[in-house]
């Protein structure tokens, strides 16, 4: 399932995670492995932040590049 992250108080979907990233030595990758969720509203700067799921008919990629349809 497909969710768009909304906030819960004003409804708007403009969402950050400004998560920290922490440096995995074996990864050799950054890794976002917080245990809390600090997801939260530019709008409103609210942290009530819920998932709302896509329906299918919408967000869904309908776009076709035309080198595949030509073959
Ligand atoms: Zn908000």
């Amino acid at each position: 399932m497909r969710v768009r992250k909304v906030c819960a108080k004003c409804g708007s979907d403009d969402i950050v995670c400004p998560s920290l990233a922490v440096w995995d030595m074996d990864q050799q990758d950054w890794v976002f492995n917080l245990p809390f969720d600090p997801e939260y509203c530019r709008e409103c700067d609210s942290f009530d932040i819920a998932d709302e799921e896509i329906k299918d008919e919408e967000g869904r990629d309908a776009f076709l590049p035309a080198f595949l349809v030509t073959g």
